[in-house]
């Protein structure tokens, strides 16, 4: 295929917080081949001017339910799976186009969802997937219900074998659940086990927990990525930073929750416990961003409101800088998925997933809230799903 030339760009990188001005990117073959400041020229290559523009790695979620096209879980599990698949295209679809490229699936996509996407059968972003999340009798959620390490240690060789990237264990309480927030999910012997289960097949657990105690016993248990952890305090930074584990808080599914026509019936009780989570959520934020723990952008949405998933940078945006928001949706993401090097990054030898932003989000980071308006380009793989320019 002849390569793409992307001249004069503004190029984002995430690790500094700043932009390289007047970058040439040549793209063959899917991939990024060379980023210069000196202009390229290549024989029948198709060149694309993006002066005055900003371009930046594709965004990555590290938190999302693709397959919970529906916030009702009771109709979901109504429908037949040719419309599920159906549904959930159209999902993987909407995010692309938000800006996102790469996925992480914490519960419910499988081998089946990404493979539709590889092979192209629609737009969608490169699906990292888990499997159903792994819960305790009782526990919260869609999910494969394991008690004791023989059940769980099954569960996991099982979902491996079908190709997972990780397995969600929950470990507390949740919001849309009958189990309280503070209630511990499994025993410390179980979550060993997974662990250990999950490192026999070069994988790793990521843990659903809400409070201090919960998200300090998975650490200490050995589970690499904390999805929510909305109460956590300054002993689980300490925790954190010795168990090099990753923070990936999920805000934007809280205030999506408490606004009109979410789709989910709330009670009175998780009414309640949302309240309580979300003004925590953004406290947990601001210390982890402070203490200089590495955290990833999730969003955790469900059904129709998976639209809001942009809403997470300006959520953020209250107590973190742009620079360190967008480095969660782009390296610390890839760094999550285990694949620095081959997206969130404009190098050599990473996949082209591009986003040509009208603007430059380091000053304005509400800019990647309007992506109708702002992403001129979206390219996954080298392909453009969508050029405005
Ligand atoms: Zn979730």
């Amino acid at each position: 295929m002849n390569p793409t030339i992307l001249l004069n760009a503004s190029v984002l990188d995430p690790r500094a917080g700043t932009l390289l001005p007047d970058r040439s990117v040549v793209i063959r073959d899917g991939s990024i081949e060379e980023v210069t400041d000196t202009r390229v020229r290549a024989k029948d290559a198709v060149t694309i001017d993006l002066r005055g523009r900003t371009l930046m790695p594709g965004l990555i979620d590290s938190h999302v339910h693709a397959t919970q096209a529906s916030a009702d879980f009771a109709e979901l599990r109504s429908w037949s799976p040719y419309y599920s698949a159906a549904r959930v295209s159209q999902v993987l679809r909407g995010m692309l186009l938000r800006g996102f490229t790469t996925v992480r699936d914490m519960g419910g996509a499988d081998h089946g969802v990404a493979r539709a996407v590889e092979e192209g059968l629609f737009d969608g972003p490169r699906v990292l997937f888990g499997g159903p999340i792994i819960a305790p009798t009782g526990g919260h959620g869609l999910t494969r219900i394991c008690d004791g390490e023989t059940e769980l240690r099954r569960a996991i060789r099982e979902q491996m074998a079908l190709g997972a990237h990780h397995v969600k264990l929950t470990l507390s309480g949740g919001i849309i659940s009958t189990m309280r927030v503070d209630s511990l999910g499994y025993s410390e012997q179980e979550i060993r086990a997974a662990v250990d289960e999950a490192s026999l097949a070069r994988r790793y657990v990521a843990g659903h927990a809400y409070t201090a105690e919960a998200v300090n016993r998975a650490l200490r248990c050995g589970v690499r990525t904390i999805e929510h952890g909305n109460l956590i305090d300054e002993s689980s930074v300490e925790l954190f930073r010795q168990h090099e584990a990753f923070y990936v808080p999920t805000l934007a599914t809280y205030f999506a929750l408490t606004q009109q026509g979410a789709g989910h019936a709330l009670s009175d009780e998780s009414r309640r416990k949302l309240h309580d989570v979300i003004d925590a959520g953004l406290h947990a934020l601001e210390l982890a961003d402070r203490a200089g723990l590495e955290i990833g952008y999730g969003t955790d949405l469900h059904g129709a409101l998976h639209d809001r998933q942009l809403t997470e940078f300006s959520l953020r945006a209250q107590v973190q800088k742009p620079a360190d928001i967008l480095r969660a949706a782009t390296v610390t993401g890839a760094e999550i998925a285990g694949m620095t090097g081959h997206i969130g990054e404009i190098v050599p030898g990473a996949f082209a997933d591009l986003l040509v932003v009208d603007g430059n989000p380091l000053e304005d980071i509400a800019l990647l809230t309007e992506p109708e308006r702002r992403l001129l380009l979206i390219m996954r793989n080298g392909a453009v799903v969508k050029n405005i320019l």
